[in-house]
């Protein structure tokens, strides 16, 4: 693709970067047919080309291209779920993730949405990261939910997707350490989160079983805290950056005094963000070093297990009378984000749990961090199809390795589902998942 920046802004590096992005783009469409919002909309303008054109030229026009006029841009980039299917697809290898990435941080900054929008997100970006202030969140959410249906439009998206039992913190998130229960192995850091384990802690009470039962140390450090994903997709580039310096710090402190052979995520949207620290903090003269030893170490929780053996899954099964169907969702941020597509598939089935791919698996779901809150229909749209096209399989139970898909398809459809770790937890001695 042609771009016509002038010297002045090249000499930026953000410009610099989005430059050598666009000029990959060959214009061929290929990556039309694999985008969600393309798939239902049909517009040109919510294609991933579509949007690279746009970002080129709010980019070559200034940030006004992004002022309090054009909001066209706006609603077109604000409908990208950031699914990075357009990437997996593309055979130029354009890198969307970062094009989309400086786009919404320059509409963040020069764009002036509505008050009610800018009250929603701050509240979404103040609200999300801290778990305590969640949790109390959604527990406010469960008492007013009899109330939902009087309450306008997001407001009521966001009583209604707040689970009905709100789970006790558990003590596995407190740092600390829980030691291996064979000859160790491995020395991991377990990424603790935010969001999700406030929603379901089992998942982290779960990984943690099984990586001591495989041979790991598995450390909370900290002073570890939310990963800048939810922030960082809603454009606050500022924030995300703090929260990514602080992660670091904290990380660097104890790889550098005590080691860590890997830094452990189990929610696939924070492991997209973790692996990308080191692009995130780049031109920091203090922290892009340690960054990118961060991202070198993170890895998602089936990717350790595969670097352990998957041998050692099948040698400690243990009988379950009967064992579920599975249908397994390839979280985006999994498949396209961190490109593990046969991991999570090989483990379940070498834990003897019979594994079904759902049709359309590379299409999102719809959560998409904030995306279900912030577009409520779209979201609606694939959410529905998606369970749609699980419950085809005739699976018992659906397994996943992302806390947000999890609550996107518990609210379109009924099927149980699991973290894929709670599964093979289960199926190597640990308790059998609350469904
Ligand atoms: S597939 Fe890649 S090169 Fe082709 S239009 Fe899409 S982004 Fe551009
Ligand atoms: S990230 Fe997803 S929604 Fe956005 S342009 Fe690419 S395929 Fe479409």
């Amino acid at each position: 693709m042609k771009t016509n920046f002038s010297e002045t802004q090249m000499n930026k590096p953000a410009i610099q970067i989005a430059n050598d992005i666009l000029r990959n783009c060959v214009h061929c469409g290929f990556c039309l047919a694999t985008c969600p919002t393309y798939v239902i909309l049909g517009n040109e303008l919510d294609s991933p080309r579509g949007r690279i054109y746009q970002i080129r030229d709010m980019l070559e026009q200034g940030p006004a291209a992004a002022g309090k006029k054009d909001k066209k841009i706006v609603k077109h980039i604000d409908r990208c779920l950031s699914c990075l299917s357009c990437m997996t697809t593309c055979p130029s290898g354009v890198d969307y993730m970062h094009l989309v990435d400086h786009a919404r941080a320059v509409i963040e900054k020069n764009h002036t949405r509505p008050l009610p929008e800018r009250m929603l997100r701050q509240l979404l970006a103040f609200v999300l990261p801290n778990s305590k202030l969640f949790r109390l969140s959604l527990i406010g959410a469960k008492l007013a939910r009899p109330l939902a249906r009087y309450m306008p439009g997001r407001l009521k998206v966001l009583v209604e997707m707040a689970p009905k039992n709100i789970p006790s913190p558990s003590p596995i998130d407190i740092p600390g350490i829980s030691k291996a229960l064979i000859k160790r192995k491995m020395r991991v850091g377990l990424m603790p989160g935010c969001a999700q384990k406030t929603l379901n802690p089992a998942i982290n009470e779960a990984t943690v079983r099984l990586l001591t039962r495989l041979g790991c140390d598995v450390v909370v450090v900290d002073g570890v805290g939310c990963c800048g994903a939810l922030v960082h997709h809603l454009g606050m580039e500022d924030k995300a950056l703090v929260q990514a310096r602080e992660n670091v710090r904290a990380w660097t402190n104890e790889i550098e005094s005590r080691g860590l052979d890997g830094i452990v995520i189990n929610a696939s949207g924070c492991g997209t963000t973790l692996k990308d620290y080191g692009h995130m903090l780049k031109e920091d003269p203090t922290w892009a070093e340690p960054a990118r030893k961060v991202s070198e170490l993170s890895k998602d929780v089936s990717e350790i297990i595969m670097e352990i053996g998957i041998d050692n899954i099948a040698s400690m099964l243990v009988d379950i009378i009967q064992k579920p169907s599975v249908a397994y969702h390839s979280a985006c941020s999994m498949q396209h984000g961190q490109k593990l597509i046969t991991q999570p598939i090989e483990l379940l089935k070498a834990a003897g749990f019979d594994v079904r791919e759902p049709s359309e698996p590379h299409l999102c779901c719809g959560s998409a961090g904030t995306y279900n809150i912030m577009q409520p229909e779209l979201a609606g749209q694939l959410g529905k199809r998606k369970v749609k096209n699980i419950s085809a399989t005739a699976a018992d139970i659906i397994a996943t390795g992302n806390i947000g898909c999890m609550v996107q398809l518990a609210g379109h459809g009924d099927m149980p589902i699991a973290h894929t770790v709670q599964l093979l937890d289960w199926a190597t001695g640990g308790p059998e998942p609350l469904l």
